[in-house]
């Protein structure tokens, strides 16, 4: 069974007065993805639409936008998620530079992620698997419950449906956040002491309201809110003693 669903798209480019809607009605096989649809208007109708994806699994986090002024990966928003036959809006994130169409300038994402020390980077003696063995790694007791970072995507989802996000415009943001967390939970290296500093702000750990929008948002079980909620509870101690040790 084929499903038809008119898009509703955001058009701008620089040197648009202002942004606009075109809309595109496409046919795609019920077992489709937004994404589908997108890039089928893209390939019959307009091949000027910019719009941004790579992996099509929610493994990049690269496609990220708005349908129906909600955050989503259009790879893993199946369109039976809409109504046969009906129309849905597709917006870019909000809270990011616009750069055309659906696409944003993802620069200020990483500049928080920077910030805060991100580092993807592991140690040896993290117990990293062995390609060649189908045993799991060796991790120390406490590392088998640790959700580790590096479930997110940095697909900025969770920056676009953050209330204050838009308003603050030097807030670090939930991504980056959770990131903090991650960092000084297994610091890698990184100084604890300059992560607590990073975040310790207004325009840090203390400008979230507790909305929890970013982590309704995220695709990827981060729980960006939770992790903030965390550092607040525990995070000026680590600061504390990370002060102590550095004197
Ligand atoms: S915390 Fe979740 S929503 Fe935010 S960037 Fe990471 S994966 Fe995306």
């Amino acid at each position: 069974m084929s499903w038809r669903l008119t898009l509703k798209i955001h058009r701008w480019q620089p040197g648009d007065r202002a942004p606009y809607y075109d809309h595109f009605t496409v046919e795609v096989p019920e077992e489709a993805y937004v994404l589908d649809a997108i890039e089928k208007v893209w390939a019959e109708q307009d091949r000027s639409l910019a719009f941004r994806h790579a992996c099509h699994h929610a493994s990049c986090g690269s496609c990220g936008l708005r349908v129906n002024g909600r955050e989503k990966l259009p790879c893993i928003t199946p369109v039976t998620d809409y109504p046969n036959g009906s129309t849905i809006q597709i917006d870019p994130l909000r809270h990011f530079p616009l750069v055309r169409d659906l696409v944003v300038d993802m620069g200020p994402f990483s500049q928080a992620m920077e910030a805060v020390r991100f580092s993807i980077i592991r140690h040896a003696s993290e117990g990293v698997p062995d390609a060649r063995s189908s045993e799991p790694p060796i991790l120390p007791e406490e590392d088998h419950e640790a959700t580790r970072f590096e479930n997110c995507l940095e697909c900025g989802l969770c920056v676009s449906a953050c209330p204050i996000a838009g308003s603050a415009l030097n807030y670090l943001g939930p991504a980056a956040l959770a990131a903090a967390e991650r960092m000084l939970v297994e610091p890698r290296g990184v100084d604890p002491l300059a992560v607590w500093e990073a975040i310790d702000h207004d325009d840090g750990l203390w400008r979230c309201h507790g909305a929890f929008e970013c982590s309704a948002a995220c695709p990827s079980e981060v729980d960006p809110a939770a992790a903030i909620m965390r550092l607040r509870r525990y995070g000026p101690k680590v600061g504390q003693v990370a002060r102590q040790q550095r004197r």
